[in-house]
Order: structure tokens, then C-alpha cells, then sequence
């Protein structure tokens, strides 16, 4: 297990330098940002929504490791899907953070990929917050653009 460790750290730290789509957009995209008080993270998430698909997707802002690679890991995730499945992505992870409400069976064929080297996160509950902080604030960026 202790191989699986590492390899799920260096994924983490990788997307820690080097963050994918790290950015801002342009409006009509809709940006949102998320604070997590508890570790001083910040995210801006921006949001391009067209005919039910996000076509693009970026993120700013500062704060751990864990906040930063959990970003940048969701950005590469749901770039180019549609807005179901991305819903479907964000319950998936939620559920693995464990703090998914709805309790309706999940997808399987949905797969997290990279975004499965922060399981490990569960065992610190402090951090779960730090992981999610930029699902939260991707699910305001979906609502503003579905008004
Ligand atoms: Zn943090």
C-alpha cells in the first residue's frame, strides 16, 4: 500500500507545480469563488457553459497543496463534458470526500482518474474541506449558469 501512497503523493505535488488550466475567462463566462476559512485556501472557478456542455474551464487563486491539485485535477476532469455527467463527476467525488447527501446509487461507468490519489484525504477530516473547496464552488458556477 505504501507504493500506492506515493504514487497518489506524487500525482497530488505534480498538479501542485504544474496546475492545469490555470487561468481566467472571459464573460459570458460566469466565475465564482470559494474560501476555505478553516486553511486559508482560495479558488476562483470560471465557467463556459454552451448548449449543455462546459467548453471551458479555469482556476485561480491560492492556498495548500491539497486545494490547488484538487482544482487543477477537476478542471482536467470535466473540460469538454456535459453538464450531466460533470454532475455526475462531482457527486462521484463527493462521495469519496464523504460528504455526498444524496444517497442514490452512483454511476459506475463514471471514473475520477487522477482525482482518485485524494482518497487519502478521508483519513484527515480537516482536510476534506481543502478537496472539496473547489467542487463546492464549481456546483455555484453550474447553478449561475443554469438561472
Ligand atoms: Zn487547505
Amino acid at each position: 500500500m505504501a507504493g500506492l501512497e506515493d504514487l497518489y503523493r506524487e500525482i497530488i505535488l505534480d498538479h501542485y507545480r504544474t496546475p492545469r488550466n490555470r487561468g481566467e475567462l472571459e464573460p459570458p463566462a460566469v466565475s465564482v469563488e470559494g474560501h476555505n476559512p478553516l486553511c486559508g485556501d482560495e479558488i476562483r472557478v470560471y465557467l463556459d457553459v454552451q448548449d449543455g456542455k462546459v467548453t471551458d474551464v479555469k482556476f485561480s487563486g491560492s492556498g495548500c497543496s491539497i486545494s490547488q491539485s484538487s482544482a487543477s485535477m477537476m478542471t482536467n476532469a470535466i473540460k469538454g463534458k456535459s453538464v450531466e455527467d460533470v454532475k455526475a463527476i462531482v457527486r462521484k467525488f463527493k462521495h469519496m470526500m464523504t460528504v455526498e447527501e444524496d444517497e442514490t446509487p452512483l454511476d459506475e461507468n463514471v471514473k475520477l482518474g487522477d482525482l482518485e490519489a485524494l482518497q487519502g484525504v478521508v483519513k484527515f477530516p480537516v482536510r476534506i474541506k481543502c478537496a472539496t473547496l473547489s467542487w463546492n464552488t464549481l456546483v455555484d458556477a453550474l447553478a449561475l449558469t443554469e438561472k
